[in-house]
C-alpha cells in the first residue's frame, strides 16, 4: 500500500514528488512514456527561476528527478495503463501489475498537437517549437511562421512580433477559427501576414548545423508546393490533454482536461488530485505546473491526515 502514487513526471509530478517525499509520504512516481514531460523536447529554458543564463530542458528535469529521489521518492520509467478510483484504496495498473494507494496525484500533462512530419520531430527545439512563451526570445529579428488559425495561433503570432522581424501565419483554410478580437489584433499588427489555404508539408535543416532553414508549403486549393526560407516554425494547432485513462473515473471538461476545484488541485474524487497542464489550459508553464504540483502534495498530505 502506497500513501501516494504520482502519475506523470513533468515539473508538476516531480515537484509533487519532492514535497510528498519531504513529508515522509514515500511517493511512487510512474514517469510515463515521456519521462520529464514536455520540457524534454525543448532546448534552452531561460524563464525557469533560479537558472540565470538558462538551462537545457532535459537537464532541468533530471535535476527535478534527482531532488525528488534525494528525499526518498521512487521513480519508475513505467506507463500507467488503467486506473480504478471507484473505491479505496485506489488502484493503478501498470502492464500486469496492480498498485494500491491511499491518494493519487495526476500530472500527465498535455501534448502539443503536431503535424506528424518526421522532419518536424527531428527539428523540434532546433527552429521548430510548440511554445512561443518559451522560445520566442531566441528569434530576435528573425523571420518566422506560425501554424494554426485559432486563438493560440493569433496570440502566439502577436506575442512573437515582440522579437521577430516578420511573422507569417500559415493556415489550412480561408478563414480563422479564432475569436474576432484576437483576429483583429493580429490583423492590425504590421509585422503579421497570413498565407491562406496553406499547409507545411516538409521541413528542411540539420539540427547539428543551423537548424531549420526552410519549409515546403502546399496550397491546398491549387495543389502547388513551394519552398520558403524561414528561421522558425511555431506550431499552434492545439493541445491534447493526456487524460484518456481517466475518462469515466473523473470529471473532465469538454476538451478532456481534468476539472479541479477553485484554488485547489482536488478533482471530482476525494483523495485524487491533479496538477500541471492536465488541469491547466491557460498558463501551461513549467513554473506554474511546479506550483500546482506543490499544492497537490500539500493537499494529499492534509487529506491523508484527515482521512
Ligand atoms: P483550436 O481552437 O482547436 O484551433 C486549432 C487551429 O489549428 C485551428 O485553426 C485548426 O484549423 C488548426 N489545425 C488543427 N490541426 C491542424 C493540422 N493538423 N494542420 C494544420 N492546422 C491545424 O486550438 P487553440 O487555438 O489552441 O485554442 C484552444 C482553446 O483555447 C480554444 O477554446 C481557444 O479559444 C482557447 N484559447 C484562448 C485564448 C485567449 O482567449 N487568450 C488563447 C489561446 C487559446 P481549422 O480551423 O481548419 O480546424
Amino acid at each position: 500500500m502506497n500513501k501516494v502514487i504520482i502519475i506523470g513526471s513533468g515539473p508538476a509530478g516531480l515537484t509533487a514528488a519532492i514535497y510528498a517525499a519531504r513529508a515522509n509520504m514515500s511517493p511512487l512516481v510512474f514517469e510515463g512514456i515521456q519521462p520529464g514531460g514536455q520540457l524534454t523536447i525543448t532546448t534552452d529554458v531561460e524563464n525557469y527561476p533560479g537558472f540565470p543564463g538558462g538551462i537545457l530542458g532535459p537537464e532541468l528535469m533530471d535535476k527535478f528527478r534527482e531532488q525528488a529521489q534525494e528525499f526518498g521518492a521512487t521513480t519508475l520509467f513505467e506507463n500507467v495503463d488503467r486506473v480504478d478510483f471507484s473505491s479505496k484504496p485506489f488502484k493503478v495498473h501498470v502492464s500486469d501489475k496492480e498498485y494500491e494507494a491511499e491518494s493519487i496525484i495526476i500530472s500527465t500533462g498535455a501534448s502539443a498537437k503536431l503535424l506528424g512530419l518526421e522532419s518536424e520531430t527531428k527539428l523540434m527545439g532546433f527552429g521548430v517549437s510548440a511554445c512561443a512563451t518559451c522560445d520566442g526570445f531566441f528569434f530576435k529579428e528573425k523571420e518566422i511562421l506560425v501554424v494554426g488559425g485559432g486563438d493560440s495561433a493569433m496570440e502566439e503570432a502577436t506575442f512573437l512580433t515582440k522579437f521577430a522581424s516578420t511573422v507569417t501565419i500559415v493556415h489550412r483554410r480561408e478563414e480563422f477559427r479564432a475569436s474576432k478580437i484576437m483576429q483583429e489584433r493580429a490583423k492590425n499588427n504590421p509585422k503579421i501576414s497570413t498565407m491562406w489555404n496553406s499547409e507545411i508539408v516538409e521541413m528542411y535543416g540539420d539540427p547539428k548545423e543551423k537548424g531549420l532553414e526552410s519549409v515546403d508549403i502546399k496550397n491546398v486549393v491549387s495543389g502547388d508546393v513551394s519552398n520558403h526560407a524561414t528561421d522558425g516554425v511555431f506550431m499552434a494547432i492545439g493541445h491534447n490533454p493526456n487524460s484518456d485513462i481517466f475518462k469515466g473515473q473523473l470529471i473532465l471538461n469538454d476538451s478532456g482536461y481534468i476539472i479541479t476545484k477553485a484554488d485547489s488541485t482536488s478533482t471530482s474524487v476525494d483523495g485524487v488530485f491533479a496538477a500541471g497542464d492536465i488541469q491547466d489550459f491557460t498558463y501551461k508553464q513549467a513554473v506554474t505546473a511546479a506550483g500546482t504540483g506543490c499544492m497537490a502534495a500539500i493537499e494529499a498530505e492534509r487529506y491523508l491526515e484527515s482521512d
